[in-house]
């Protein structure tokens, strides 16, 4: 049976809290975006650890992905494969969302990295999206930066690939667990047996 884990919003608060110091030095994030819908929560918790004194809030925009089982294209050997699709993205005309981007350091929020399908997508199109925004702005427009933050990396093998050098430098999980299905606080109905499972694993 797969083992399940009970993550409580005081869980949460307190791992964006820890790893605020670490993103405020290394990433030091001009804008974030979170990844619909378990990026929301941590997102906004994390902004205001992020809140530097005489500076403004770090903006932030949403975009969401879904996952969904596929045949493969070719009908002679039918792959099952994940596909990643979008449900919500950023505004793609010059003046628009993505243009924002251009020449910033963007910091990537989700809550859980599991086969990495999800992150992969997401890293690949938003550089996509905003070099062809940077592209418009001009030759000499500067090229953006993506840092990622989850609450919890599933150490297991991934589908999803990441860059190497974004692995080692600019990636950060406040958590490092096994294969295990998480539960998080937003998804519970009844929230009181949800923390009473939590402080029950807690023991
Ligand atoms: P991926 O496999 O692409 O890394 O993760 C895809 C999505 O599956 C995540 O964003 C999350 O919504 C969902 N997911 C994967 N593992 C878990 C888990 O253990 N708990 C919950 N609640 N969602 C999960």
């Amino acid at each position: 049976m797969v083992e399940k884990l009970y993550v409580t919003y005081n869980d949460v608060h307190k791992l964006c809290q820890q790893a605020a110091t670490k993103i405020l030095d290394e990433f030091k994030p001009q804008l974030i975006i979170a990844i619909g819908g378990g990026g929301y929560v941590p997102a906004r918790i994390l902004r205001s650890f992020l809140k530097q004194p005489g500076s403004p809030n770090i903006p932030i925009q949403a975009i969401g992905l879904s996952l969904y089982e596929s045949l493969g294209g070719d009908s002679q050997v039918e792959e099952i494969g994940t596909k990643v699709t979008r449900t919500q993205w950023l505004d793609l005309s010059a003046l628009g969302e993505m243009a924002n981007l251009v020449g910033k350091r963007v910091l990537i929020v989700d809550e859980v990295d599991d086969t990495r399908t999800t992150l992969e997508y997401a890293v690949k199109e938003l550089e996509k999206d905003v070099e062809l925004a940077r592209q418009r702005l001009g030759p000499d427009a500067p090229k953006a930066e993506f840092s990622i933050f989850v609450l919890h990396n599933k150490d297991k093998p991934k589908k999803g690939q990441l860059p190497e050098d974004m692995i080692k430098n600019r990636y950060l999980a406040a958590v490092t667990c096994g294969d295990e299905w998480i539960n998080y606080p937003w998804e519970a109905i009844d929230i009181d047996e949800h923390d009473r499972l939590a402080a029950q694993k807690k023991l």
